[in-house]
């Protein structure tokens, strides 16, 4: 496509995604505006505020790397080779590596220092206009026009819509005007529990009060409490609980309550949250749930993407994942398009079925993280997995691991490999050779019949 024959786009939500696509349309000559609600992030202390942290894997790095960004990025990384599995006993915690390569461990990211890189990586073209404490409220294709306040002098105006994109995440304003005047079909699923960010600080020595090159994790059945590692030594952890009920959200309102609640529960991870109490006091209850959206464009017009089309709910921690991979494969695209809105069809034809996957097998997880890591059962079908990997690598990889190190596999087709792999793994676990091990001459027969080598 040739950016001289077209209008700037608007690119509205300059959070995660938005901000590495103004990065790629700007390499490719692009005159992009860029709007957000908030006010700039780098007029603010790069440490002031709370640290949330998010899991990067293979998929959200490539893109990056496409954009040229990844230099900057690198330092903000902190490895994480699996999941520390912590027992209600609080006596024992054990390490569940994540992929049996080297290479194979996701990163933990703070969001704010992720987002303010890119923003800036974006800014220093000079196609690319910022424009902050924008709140871009309603899109409307009839009129060609994109209506937003500045939310400093909270005047309304509007700019022609023809071209935007909409990366203004999970609760998507233009995905709302756009339903309501019946351009879209959304439905939101919302889950049953919700979320609370807590923080661990770092030990008095300064260091890390826990491994910090592990993911977290205090299973617990219905509920589970997460940490991942901050560059400044401390954790970012999260509590999943349901809203209602015995153990949840509503039953924790007193701070006696939610003392009593974490010690019984988390008992190793309480002296580690000196500020627990006044913590869950302040901290918001975040919301949880997947966004299925029905067309993810209208016309040549505007065009939704990352969160904004498909939020996920994180257990995968692959929402910003994808949203990535939605900037690289609309990058693709533009070497092959010299108009938006088949552009905009081919992207959505693509993304679409992977999104689903992606959303399906997110929510799947919830229940394997908060539950099914602490099964014997479910070991023991990981083990097996990792053996069949190390025999037959060119046709059975772990679904954990097709998700998040082989971003060369749709995720489609991760699920529909992983739903075959589950059932082998169920036929071998329970079909042992004499010796009561795994029968591998089984185990040939079945990989070799059932998984096609990966293309
Ligand atoms: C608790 C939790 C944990 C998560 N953990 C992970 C993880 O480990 N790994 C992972 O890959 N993903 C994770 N995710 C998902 C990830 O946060 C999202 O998928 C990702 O942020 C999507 O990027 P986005 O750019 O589409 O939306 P966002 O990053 O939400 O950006 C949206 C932007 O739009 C702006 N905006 C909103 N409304 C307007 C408006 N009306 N006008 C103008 N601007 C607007 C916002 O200010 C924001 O800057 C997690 C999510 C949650 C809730």
């Amino acid at each position: 496509m040739k950016p001289e024959s077209h209008q700037p786009v608007n690119i509205v939500g300059a959070g995660l995604a938005g901000a590495l696509l103004a990065v790629l349309l700007a390499r490719r000559g692009f005159r992009v505006t860029l709007y957000d609600r908030r006010p700039d992030p780098r007029n603010s202390d790069a440490e002031s505020g709370r640290s949330i942290n998010l899991a990067l894997a293979a998929r959200g790095i490539r893109a990056l790397e496409r954009a040229g960004v990844m230099d900057r990025i690198r330092p903000l990384l902190i490895p994480m080779r699996g999941r520390m599995v912590h027992d209600l006993s609080a006596s024992s915690s054990a390490l569940q590596p994540y992929g049996q390569q080297e290479h194979e461990v996701i990163y933990s990211v703070g969001r704010a220092a992720l987002n303010r890189v890119l923003i800036e990586e974006a800014a220093r073209y000079d196609t690319v206009t910022a424009r902050f404490d924008q709140a871009c409220l309603a899109a409307s294709p009839e009129r060609n026009a994109l209506r937003c306040r500045d939310r400093i002098g909270g005047v309304e105006y509007e700019v022609p819509l023809a071209t935007s994109i909409a990366t203004d995440g999970a609760g998507s304003a233009i995905r709302t005007s756009l339903g309501t005047a019946g351009h879209l079909t959304v439905r939101e699923d919302w889950l049953d529990h919700d979320y609370k960010e807590l923080t661990i600080p770092p030990a008095q020595s300064g260091r890390y009060a826990l491994e910090p090159h592990a993911l977290h994790i205090w299973p617990r059945g219905g509920f589970m409490l997460i940490a991942l590692p901050n560059t400044d030594g401390s954790f970012t952890a999260t509590l999943f609980l349901a809203r209602t009920g015995e153990n949840s959200f509503a039953s924790l309102t007193t701070p006696e309550a939610v003392a009593d609640f974490f010690l019984r529960e988390f008992a190793d991870a309480v002296p580690l949250m000196p500020n627990l109490v006044e913590e869950f006091a302040a901290h918001p209850q975040g919301q949880l749930g997947t966004v299925h959206l029905t067309p993810w464009h209208v016309g040549g017009s505007v065009l939704l993407l990352g969160d904004a089309a498909h939020a996920i709910v994180p257990f995968h921690g692959q929402g910003m994942n994808a949203a990535f991979e939605d900037c690289l494969v609309f990058d693709s695209l533009l070497d092959r398009h010299e108009r938006w809105e088949p552009l905009f069809t081919e992207f959505e034809q693509s993304r679409r079925p992977n999104a689903a996957a992606i959303a399906q097998m997110a929510l799947e997880n919830y229940l394997e993280m908060r539950d099914a890591v602490l099964d014997a059962g479910f070991v023991r079908r990981k083990a097996i997995a990792m053996e069949l990997e190390r025999r037959f690598p060119d046709r059975f990889i772990p679904r954990y691991s097709m998700v998040m190190f082989h971003p060369e596999i749709p995720y489609a087709q991760a699920q529909r490999r992983g739903a075959v792999q589950a059932q082998l793994l169920e036929e071998l676990d329970s079909r042992p050779d004499s010796s009561g091990a795994t029968n591998f001459v089984l185990a040939e027969k079945l990989v070799k019949e059932r998984l096609e080598p990966i293309a």
